[in-house]
């Protein structure tokens, strides 16, 4: 599937015999359809294709090489795999379309899906399920690629099968063409499920978060160039194929060392960078403001009365609503601001690119009220040892800079972010205030700066 959601809990193991107790009933109703019907057409498509299926010697033999070359490889990669499916927190890839893409291109269908059945079988068997992952995950995984394939299948036979793809320029349009259909399928079909399962939760900055980033792509065009590799040299010299392994395992560690210089940045509680990691990217997004003689802006939020929120309900609910807290204020900010948590119950913003008069201080101080109120609307539902519960009336306080291209450091912009947050403490919380002296406030109506 390439993505899945947080798995942050060890989960009892559930037998996978005892049908009325998997861990899919308990998901939303939507997804248990999607889920369903993925499965469903897969297995419907692969099974009309059966009757017809004549396969020749070589593509018999074909399919035995790429089972056993994803065999081999997931062998190879499975300690490293494991970690990965560890240390990633909404995004993990696999690698195996090396193979899959490979058998699509080469195979009919049926024979396709046998390579992708084998490869997701065991690598649930070598990766998922000692990382605890659920059984559905991998069915619907599986199902997702089987359709993917027969889409890649369906435009190399529609433009000349083998002969055609293996040579020439045109050979390579087919190629190129029949890798982002592949892409496409695979990921429409896994986006989908779980964009459903978490967007009521988590609202569309996380749903941005799961279209994935430059690097995801990339690394899912290098895998797909590679099967596309494989399978032409499987037309020229099957040999040649194990020479693909020793890029797939590089490209294996080049992508846990990126996973985990990016949890290393990240705030494990809330999702947000943390503090170091902020100063470094805010630092460098103002120093780039400075230097286009752009306007940035930098608000402190600090949670209200919040020690009263863990008195009352307990810590794990506090967490809870600084998760809310954090997705709120990721999904009401540009994806080129810079949101961490500074420590605690204070979470910091650098906003880029605001105009440079006193409209970019306006918008900042739109944007700033609008987390204010959104912050206190946030209903955050939690489990406590009494049952289920709401926590509601929680509240933020909220200091502001505009900064206008000015040579000030991001560490004096700070402190007047923090004189200014204090200074809403003082008049009441629950309010935004701007600073530094000389920047003039902007007038606001409601409870915005005074
Ligand atoms: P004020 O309005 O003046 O900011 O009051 P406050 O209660 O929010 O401020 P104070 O600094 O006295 O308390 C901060 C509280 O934040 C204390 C601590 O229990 C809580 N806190 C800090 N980090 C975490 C965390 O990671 N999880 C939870 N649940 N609570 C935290
Ligand atoms: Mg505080
Ligand atoms: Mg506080």
């Amino acid at each position: 599937m390439g993505r899945s959601p947080d798995r942050p809990y060890a989960r009892p193991r559930v037998r996978p015999w005892t049908v009325g107790r998997w861990e899919m009933w308990q998901l939303r109703g939507p997804v248990i359809a999607v889920v369903l019907l993925v499965c469903a057409t897969a297995t419907l498509l692969v099974g009309v294709e059966i009757g017809p299926l004549r396969p020749t010697a070589h593509e018999i033999l074909t399919t035995c090489a790429l089972v056993v070359l994803g065999l081999v490889h997931t062998e190879i990669v499975s300690r490293v795999e494991r970690m990965r499916r560890r240390v990633s927190d909404t995004s993990y890839y696999d690698f195996s379309s090396v193979w899959t893409f490979a058998a699509a291109l080469l195979l009919p269908p049926p024979l396709a899906a046998t390579v992708v059945v084998a490869v997701y079988l065991h690598l649930w068997v070598r990766v998922w399920r000692p990382a605890k992952s659920p059984l559905y995950r991998n069915i619907y995984t599986t199902a997702a690629v089987v359709l993917a394939a027969q889409a890649a299948h369906a435009v190399v036979s529609t433009s000349g099968g083998a002969p055609r793809w293996s040579a020439g320029a045109g050979g390579l349009a087919v190629l190129a063409l029949a890798v982002v259909v592949y892409a496409l399928v695979n990921n429409i079909l896994v986006i989908t499920v779980i964009a459903l399962q978490d967007m009521p939760a988590a609202g569309r900055g996380r749903v941005r978060h799961l279209l994935g980033e430059v690097d995801d792509i990339a690394l899912e065009m290098a895998t797909l160039s590679l099967g596309a590799l494989t399978a032409v040299s499987v037309t020229l010299n099957p040999w040649l194929v194990l020479l693909v392994l020793v890029p797939l395992v590089v490209l294996h560690r080049a992508d846990m060392a990126r996973q985990l210089e990016q949890r290393a940045a990240m705030d494990g509680k809330t999702g947000l960078l943390n503090a170091a990691a902020w100063h470094d990217k805010a630092e460098r997004a103002l120093h780039r403001a400075q230097r286009q003689g752009a306007a940035a802006g930098v608000l402190i939020l600090d949670l209200d009365h919040f020690k009263s929120v863990n008195d009352t309900y307990g810590h794990l609910a506090g967490d809870a609503v600084l998760a809310a807290v954090a997705a709120t204020l990721r999904a009401e900010v540009r994806e080129g601001d810079v949101v961490g948590r500074f420590g605690g119950e204070e979470f910091v913003v650098l906003l880029r690119d605001l105009d440079l008069t006193s409209a970019g201080h306006r918008q900042m101080a739109t944007i700033a009220e609008r987390i204010r109120a959104r912050i206190a609307e946030l209903a955050v539902a939690v489990h406590t040892p009494d049952g289920p519960l709401t926590i509601d009336g929680v509240s933020i306080s909220v200091g502001g800079v505009f900064d206008l291209g000015r040579t000030c450091t991001l560490q004096q912009v700070l402190g007047a972010a923090d004189a200014a947050l204090y200074s809403a403490k003082r008049d009441g919380r629950n309010l935004v205030r701007f600073g530094p002296p000389g920047a003039p406030v902007p007038a606001f109506p409601g409870r915005s700066p005074a």
